[in-house]
């Protein structure tokens, strides 16, 4: 590898030979008769076995060459189809890593898109006459399969890579396999992150993918492997799992995650003087849950089949703890109606729950 330091390198053997080297530029080689006398010193003569080192590759330099061609191969043009927060939250990785990037969505973000470097295209069909080699379904899990459908699918290429990133995976593992033509391939994936929690970036975030359907031939697979490798450069965790598997462990992390949050928010916390840290991690819960649309929220309970059993279990696990708590209050009400046991100090939830009692 060539190294990016632009430091002087010095040679240790002042007799070797460097027939390999390109003669200097013309500008080196002209010099003047002031500069030829200050090189005449032993001094200068030292100095003048000292060559620069020089960021350029040279024309002789195959193994740049090589690496040049491969870092060639694993730029991909990629149609980012739903360019809204998340789909342009995604655009500017793939800008800076090179990527050309096409961008597609129902509302207009011709100036969002020009921004990231993106080329934005209000017509499908113009967007899918220009070839990608990805199509990078990032729309709501709602609208997922209307547009989908409105995509006019054989002005593509023949073997194009669809990958989504819905939040919910079977169903769009389900959509992709039944819509696209058997000769596309499809990547299903979901990055475990958003613009809130990866505002510093990508590194250790997990990255769960499932190569639903890669064609056997090596410009294929090396196509997928180019798009896993923009996550893999990130530095993100990557999770090869199951579609089934994933929804699995969705709805215990993400979709109960995003329910406290929304919970929570419904109470209207706010930050105190004394907030402690577990109340400051409440607060940033509903911060970064609350961020999201609730068309991502609704399309996590709408289409994995686990949420709806997840929202049970949840209100049991409420119902259980609070009574739990009353269980214990009852006991000492029973204890002083019955045995005429009396405390002088009587909890303020007695009292009230006394109260209801009696009246
Ligand atoms: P979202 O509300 O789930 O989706 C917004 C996108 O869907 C926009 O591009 C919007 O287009 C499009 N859309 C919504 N309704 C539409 C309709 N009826 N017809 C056509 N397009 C419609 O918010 P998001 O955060 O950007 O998420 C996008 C996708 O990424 C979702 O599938 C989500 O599950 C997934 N995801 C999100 C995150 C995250 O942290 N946000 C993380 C991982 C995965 P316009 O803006 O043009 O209206």
């Amino acid at each position: 590898m060539l190294s990016s330091s632009t430091s002087t390198l010095r040679l240790p053997n002042p007799h070797r030979r460097h027939h390999h080297h390109p003669p200097p530029p013309a500008s080196h080689q002209f010099r003047s008769a002031a500069a030829s006398r200050r090189q005449s010193s032993p001094l200068r003569a030292r100095r003048a076995r000292t060559i620069r080192a020089i960021d350029a590759a040279q024309p002789f330099d195959y193994e740049s060459r090589a690496a040049g061609l491969l870092e060639e191969r694993q730029r991909l043009k990629i149609a980012i189809v739903g360019f809204g927060n998340f789909g342009q939250f995604l655009a500017k990785t793939f800008a800076r890593q090179g990527h050309t990037l096409l961008a597609h969505s129902r509302s207009d973000y011709s100036s969002l898109a020009t921004a990231v470097g993106a080329s934005y295209f209000q017509d499908p069909h113009d967007l899918c006459e220009c070839h990608p080699d990805v199509v990078l379904l990032a729309t709501s899990i709602l609208s997922a399969e209307a547009v989908l459908r409105s995509l006019p699918l054989h002005r593509l290429r023949r073997n194009t890579l669809f990958v989504d990133v819905l939040s919910v995976k079977e169903f769009p593992k389900n959509l992709l396999l039944s819509t696209l033509p058997p000769d596309f391939d499809v990547i299903c994936t979901h990055p475990m992150f958003g613009p809130e929690s990866a505002r510093d970036g990508w590194d250790g975030l997990p990255f769960v993918f499932d190569k639903v359907r890669v064609g056997d031939c090596p410009a294929r697979r090396a196509r997928a492997d180019a798009f896993l490798n923009i996550f893999e450069r990130e530095g993100c965790r990557m999770v090869e799992m199951s579609c089934a598997e994933h929804d699995a462990h969705a709805a215990e992390t993400q979709f109960l995650t995003h329910t406290v949050g929304r919970m929570l928010a419904m109470l209207e916390l706010r930050s105190t003087p004394i907030n402690t840290k577990g109340y400051e991690t409440l607060l940033r819960l509903v911060d970064n849950t609350c961020s999201d649309s609730f068309d991502l929220y609704n399309g996590l309970f709408m289409y994995n089949k686990n949420s709806t059993e997840l929202l049970n279990r949840l209100e049991w696990a409420m119902d259980s703890v609070k009574k739990k708590l009353f269980d214990g209050l009852h006991d000492v009400l029973r204890k002083q109606l019955f045995e005429g046991f009396f405390q002088l100090f009587v909890p303020y939830q007695l009292c009230e729950t006394k109260k209801l009692i009696l009246e």
